[in-house]
């Protein structure tokens, strides 16, 4: 009863809002309208376990200048609870911001009937975008696979890079190499790739300069890349200038993904070294794609995380004996698995106002599609 008193109550007060909004526009309402800035390019970076305390590492351990995060205007906040676990997982949640729905836990692309949901790479490849997917994981992990194929499970990696060489992708950088060659059902995925348009590398020392009117691939590791602090270098900042030269190079708009994909396994292993060398090779690669959007201005910058992991906590260093030390930062792990605190959104360029304040993770999705505005 109370919540029919409820609806009722609130269709009154709905109602002549809707009467409002049906009257004719004024032209100055119009010009309004047409005001608001809309994007040309997307380029969206997740921090595959990144929360407020793993951005904070960039500005107390960054030493060379401030935290790219700081060049931000408009910060929102998002929860990542998947259909069915109030703690998602990277599928899910890569899920969520690539199609726009909540979804199972291990699901890549398919809805909770395990049906294929279209993705945004689908979605903006009909209008003619140019897309690119950029990881330090297997380009098939979970949260690259979540923007171009559709699998019940994320372990399918073979399927999972069966569907990459059928993808609407036209530059993909990452590991994962195993999953191309050497499979199980004795298919060379490596050699579907060069049947369908792509030149395929496995290191970013041996990519030439890129051709607008080819495809490319870059498989630099049989699995995941190594981690910073064992010698990856700057692959992912260096794969994403590439990537992003190769794709502006073209006469088109495009959309590019970024994931920063080991700070969520330095927060698997309670490793702080690990994790601050990531979030610092993941901070630099913002600091090259900002310097890019300033160059290009009809590009929207997006960077959020898909879940937090480890419970991370910026602890004063409690030594030995002396009782803690308050101006000395211990990264201190609360749990190996991932936790449910709210993310983090960062947003620049046109539209960027739009991921302020707090809401769920697959409205990531959703703002990026209205402000796209394509057909
Ligand atoms: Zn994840």
């Amino acid at each position: 009863m109370k919540k029919f008193l409820h609806t009722t109550v609130s269709l009154f007060l709905i109602i002549p809002f809707v009467f409002i909004s049906c009257k004719k526009k004024t032209s100055t309402e119009e010009a309004i309208t047409r005001e608001v800035p809309r994007p040309v390019n997307v380029i969206l970076l997740i921090g595959d376990g990144m929360g407020l305390a793993q951005v904070s590492t960039t500005v107390y351990f960054k030493k060379d200048g401030p935290s790219n995060f700081q060049r931000f205007e408009y910060i929102g906040l998002i929860n990542s609870s998947s259909a069915d676990a109030k703690i998602t997982d990277s599928a899910a949640s890569g899920t969520a911001f690539a199609c726009g729905e909540l979804t199972y836990n291990g699901a890549i692309g398919v809805d909770t009937a395990k049906q294929s949901i279209t993705n945004i790479i689908e979605y903006v490849s009909r209008s003619g975008y140019q897309t690119g997917v950029v990881a330090t994981s297997s380009i098939t992990h979970a949260t690259p696979a979540s923007f171009y194929a559709h699998a019940a499970s994320r372990n399918m990696n073979e399927l999972i890079a069966t569907q990459l060489t059928e993808s609407e992708v036209d530059v993909f950088m990452g590991g994962g190499r195993k999953f191309f060659e050497n499979r199980e059902d004795g298919e060379d995925m490596i050699q579907r790739l060069k049947d369908r348009n792509f030149n395929i590398y496995y290191s970013l020392e041996e990519l030439p300069a890129m051709d607008s009117g080819k495809k490319y691939g870059i498989l630099a590791a049989p699995d995941g890349l190594p981690p910073v602090y064992q010698g990856r270098g700057e692959f992912l900042s260096q794969a994403t200038e590439k990537t992003l030269n190769y794709l502006s190079g073209k006469q088109q708009p495009f959309f590019l993904m970024v994931e920063g994909s080991q700070i969520d396994w330095a927060g698997h292993e309670n490793n702080g070294e690990y994790l601050i060398t990531e979030m610092l090779d993941f901070d630099r690669t913002i600091g090259k794609v900002m310097d890019f959007a300033e160059k290009n201005p009809g590009t929207l910058v997006i960077v959020t995380a898909d879940h937090e992991t480890g419970g991370l906590a910026l602890s004063a260093n409690s030594g030995s004996g002396m009782g803690a030390n308050y101006d000395e930062i211990m990264p201190t792990f609360s749990t190996g698995g991932h936790t449910s605190t709210l993310l983090p959104v960062f947003a620049s360029g046109p539209g960027a106002e739009k991921f302020a304040g707090i809401y769920q993770n697959n409205q990531i999705y959703h703002k990026i599609v209205d402000l796209l505005s394509l057909e």
